[in-house]
């Protein structure tokens, strides 16, 4: 029974150890390095998709985030929907729900929102979920493609709470750690898992923790 466990225990540890490699590389061949702030990753994750790429990153969601209970998948547009929806998949099939940053008519009026301030477009804007989508007492996993200085991220968590729903934790494919979104969501004790983590981007170079 013991060595069972162990079993399952290294297959874990080796199946991410197998999955890191491959994100790094990606990252490594396809990443552009615009600034020391912002990577693009648009020829795989934001406007190309690579779909067998998004099935093992929704693979290891679920390896990181297998002992939980998870009703719904939260994301926000327009880059976190590819990628909730496939992870959705290994995870029973979860709902996902992304927050729309534009108000508009099919929008309910009945709605959550948060403010969010993105550095990467230098602009306050809101993000909004219509009430019918987030209920008191579901269990909400949090994913985005990126995590730097937090806002999106906290942003979703200030929907979650509004709604009376419970946090499960963030899922982060690239975190870029030399920003302080992850030392901010530790602080409020959040459960999170990036997936690669960049300890740097200095020199146009990509440096990994
Ligand atoms: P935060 O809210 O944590 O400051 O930034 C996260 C959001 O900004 C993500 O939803 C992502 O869309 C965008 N973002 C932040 N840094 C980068 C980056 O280096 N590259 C890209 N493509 N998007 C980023």
């Amino acid at each position: 029974m013991i060595k069972c466990n162990i079993d399952v225990l290294n297959k874990n540890e080796v199946m991410k150890g197998i999955f890191m490699q491959l994100l790094k590389n990606k990252i490594l061949t396809d990443g552009i390095v615009n600034d020391e702030e912002i990577l693009k990753v648009d020829n795989f994750l934001n406007h190309q998709i690579d779909v067998s790429l998004l099935n093992e990153i929704g693979k290891e969601f679920k390896r990181r985030f297998a002992d939980a209970k998870v009703d719904k998948i939260l994301t926000v547009e327009a880059s976190g929907i590819a990628i909730a929806a496939i992870a959705s998949q290994y995870f029973d099939n979860a709902p996902v729900v992304f927050a729309k940053k534009q108000e508009s008519r099919n929008l309910d009026s009945e709605k959550y929102s948060s403010k969010v301030y993105s550095f990467t477009k230098a602009r306050e804007y809101d993000i909004m979920v219509s009430k019918r989508y987030l209920s008191e007492g579901e269990n909400i996993l949090v994913v985005d493609d990126f995590l730097a200085k937090g806002g999106a991220a906290l942003g979703m968590i200030d929907l979650i709470e509004q709604a009376g729903a419970n946090l499960v934790g963030v899922g982060i494919v690239i975190e870029k750690s030399y920003q302080d979104g992850s030392a901010v969501l530790k602080e409020r004790g959040v459960r999170l898992e990036s997936l690669a983590r960049i300890a740097s981007l200095k020199d146009k170079m990509i440096r990994f923790l």
